[in-house]
Formats: C-alpha cells, structure tokens, sequence
C-alpha cells in the first residue's frame, strides 16, 4: 500500500487517522492520493488545518453550519448548559430546552405542526415520519394503507427504512434485497406537468394503499441540487388530500432558511402533515433530529392503550445540549433578521454565480436561495469529484461536488469580499479541472 497524503505538520495523530477510522461515504483506497485534512480549529467561515493552512466552508461542513464554526453566541448558550444539564432521558422528563424549542417550532407554523417529536440523525427523523404515518393508519382502521411514494432522484437518509424512499442508485444499489422499495414518480425537476400527472395516476391506482408521499421541498440536495418551483409542492399537497395520503416534507437540508424562507414549505402556502427537520436545525453544533406534525396525527394516538402510542426512541431524544443550540440558532434568526439579510446575501452569490457562467465549460446554472449550483464539463470525466475537491483545497476552498455538478451552499455570515473571494477562487478551480 502506498503512504496516504495528508497535511501532518504538528499532529502525530493524524498519520494514525487512516487506520483507526473508517470515513463516511469514502472509498478509503482512495487516500492513498486523496489528502485527508487533519483540522485544528474553526472560526466563522473558515476552517484552519496543523499547518496553519486555511479553507472557506463553501458546503457548510456537509450542509449543518449556519452561522459560522465557534459561533460566540450559541458557544455561550452551550457553555451555560453544560452547567445545568447534560442529558437525562425524555420518557418520563422533560426540561426547559426542549419545550422552549418545540414551541418556538410550532409558532413557526402558525401552530399548523404543534408536536415535535425528536431523535438525533436526520435519517432517523425520516424513519419517524414514515413509521408515524403507517401506523396513523392502522390506528385509524386503515391498516391495508402501508406503502410510500418518493420522488425520482429522492435522497431522505441512509439507514434501512430511509434507504426504501432513497432514489440515488449511488447509495441503494448495494442494498436492494435489504428493504422495501417504495413508488419512484418522476420529480418535477425534469417538468411539473408530467410529474403531477404521474403521480395523479399513482394515486388514482394505489391510493387506498398508500400511506404517504415523502418529498424533499424545492431542492433535490443529494443528487446534484435538482431545483423545482413551489407550485408543484402546492398541487401535491392538494393532491394528497383527494385521496388520503400524508405528505412528509423532509426539510433536513432545504429547512432552517436555506431557500429563503425559514420551511421551504411556506413557499408553498402548504404545511405537510409531517416536516422533518435536522443539519441546520442545531446551528450545525450537535446532532439534532425532529419531526413536526398535526393534531389530527397527535391525536390518532391518544388512548389509554400502550400499544396505540407511537413507541419510538433513540437514547440521546431531545438532548438539552442540542436542544440548548437550536434555541440559539433560533435567536440568532430573530436578533439579526436573517432571512432578510439572507436575500442580500443570496443577491450577491447570484451575482458571483453569473460570472462563473460566463465559462464555456459550465451550463445549467442555477440557484435557490443560499445554494447555488451549475454543472462543469471535466476535461477527464473519471474522478472529477475528488480531482475538484483536491484543487479547491490548493485554493483554500471546502467544495465537494456530486459527480459534475458543483455548489455553494455557505454558511450565512459570508461578507461581500468573501463571496467575491470565493467566486474567484471557484473559477480558478474549474479553470483547472475543465
Ligand atoms: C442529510 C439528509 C438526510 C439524512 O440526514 P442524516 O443526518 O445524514 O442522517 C435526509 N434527508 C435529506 C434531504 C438530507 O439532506
């Protein structure tokens, strides 16, 4: 085996890294060549590696970031925290972090969505959603209704049942004979119409068996920011209705102000029955899941039978730690006015966006919000994730692409001279991998 490549100055550890921990959604062959970014500290945008290096966090650490690493303000909140509570479990106790978020959640919806139910992976939020809505069913004498509908190119998490409404063949292939597929209809990205008028036809067909459709709201994150408009999202809602199926919004990515608006939904003038959140939700700090939904759902499991009850946990549910760090991204939302300041934002990434445009190797450009996204024509097809990954890091950017697509999606403190910066940078970097 060759030496792996990695930045080691000052860190005896880092040479050990490769051995001892497995990475996520790696090939780990592939660090023989690929560096493997050994981190000392973070600070705003930025992330500093042993040699003094420096690198934009252009992806927000894999979408969670909000406000900047070692953000002083939900530093403080966490600080203060670890003093009273660490965590204590949630059946049976509660404390004041969790209900102070859940019904700060809840006024979000206008009290549409006024139960939160939590759990620490956004997969695991999804496994809720899906596992609410099949037993909603049988709890309301419609147990025949047990099957999903997810939308072509549909990423909702990687564990087993979340894999089931999973449509990124990158992720699923190995594991087909593990879980129960759902109904893959065609995704509005490739056109609205069409896409309405499938799953109209599915509906009509399997709707007394189906017990939900699951989406991700305007963005399709994971296999390659395939964008949609609002009013496909507002014609499905009005189509799960017709025929009794429930909506699960799987806003892990696309919520907390990520499109402009704090739910993606709202865009719509839609509430799902079940919204799923995470990533974002905790500032990025720690890990934090939870699902919101409706009375009606409450309600169909309200009985002096154990069983009837949604019998669902994970150890760490509604940990005060992470509960404590999503009731300061929230403040952080209302003292500084950050949707509004995020359309300014968003403005100027527009802006810087444009300019890559103009680059005879990048076509469908295209933006929602605080993400950006266009598609660069490699001059090798083969490895041009990891060959642009590796050059951005030489032009002190965290970018990651999917396939060919590459995208911004940042945190939201980056001033007018770092998206000018990183602008720049970005085209440099296709410079050298079209
Ligand atoms: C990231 C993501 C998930 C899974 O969340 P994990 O915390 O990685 O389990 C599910 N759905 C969407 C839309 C996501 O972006």
């Amino acid at each position: 085996m060759n030496q792996p490549a990695h930045n080691t100055a000052g860190a005896d550890w880092v040479g050990r890294s490769l051995a001892a921990v497995w990475h996520p959604c790696t090939q780990m062959q592939h660090h023989e060549t690929l560096p493997l970014v050994a981190l000392s500290h973070g600070r705003g945008a930025w992330l500093f590696d042993h040699e003094g290096r420096r690198y934009l966090d252009g992806i927000s650490s894999w979408w969670v970031n909000l406000f900047g690493h070692a953000n002083p303000r939900i530093n403080a909140a966490l600080k203060d925290q670890l003093d009273r509570l660490e965590h204590a479990m949630l059946a049976g106790f509660t404390h004041e972090p969790v209900v102070q978020l859940s019904e700060r959640l809840a006024a979000r919806t206008g009290h549409a969505l006024g139960h939160a139910f939590y759990a620490s992976d956004g997969a695991s939020a999804v496994e809720i959603a899906l596992k609410m809505s099949f037993h909603f069913w049988r709890n309301t004498s419609r147990a025949q209704k047990q099957e999903f509908a997810c939308l072509s190119g549909s990423y909702h998490g990687e564990t087993v049942g979340a894999l089931g409404v999973t449509d990124v063949p990158v992720f699923t292939e190995a594991y087909g004979g593990m879980f129960r597929r759902a109904h893959v209809v065609a995704s509005p990205a490739a056109g609205e119409q069409a896409a309405l008028q499938q799953m109209r036809q599915l509906l009509e067909r399997r709707g007394d068996r189906i017990a939900a459709v699951i989406v991700e709201p305007l963005v399709q994150c994971a296999v390659g920011m395939a964008m949609y408009d609002a009013s496909y999202l507002t014609q499905l809602r009005a189509l799960c209705d017709e025929f009794s199926v429930h909506l699960i919004a799987d806003e892990i990515a696309v919520g907390c102000g990520r499109t402009g608006s704090f739910f993606a939904s709202e865009q719509a003038g839609i509430w799902p029955d079940f919204l799923c959140l995470s990533k974002g939700i905790s500032g990025g700090y720690l890990p934090l899941s939870l699902v919101l939904t409706t009375d009606t759902v409450y309600e169909a499991f309200y009985h002096p039978q154990t069983a009837r009850g949604f019998l669902h946990s994970h150890s760490y549910t509604g940990n005060p730690l992470a509960c404590r760090a999503a009731l300061a991204t929230l403040e952080i939302f209302d003292e500084d006015d950050v949707l509004a300041t995020n359309r300014e934002r968003a403005q100027r990434l527009g802006e810087a966006l444009a300019k890559l445009a103009a680059h005879p190797a990048v076509s469908r450009v295209r933006q929602r919000g605080m993400i950006c996204a266009f598609d660069v024509t490699p001059a090798v097809a083969d490895g041009f994730a990891r060959r642009f990954f590796t050059e951005a890091l030489q032009q002190e950017l965290l970018l990651r692409p999917i396939g060919r697509t590459v995208y911004w999606m940042p945190p939201y403190v980056l001033t007018d001279d770092e998206i000018g910066w990183l602008g720049e940078r970005t085209l440099a970097v296709v410079e050298r991998c079209a």
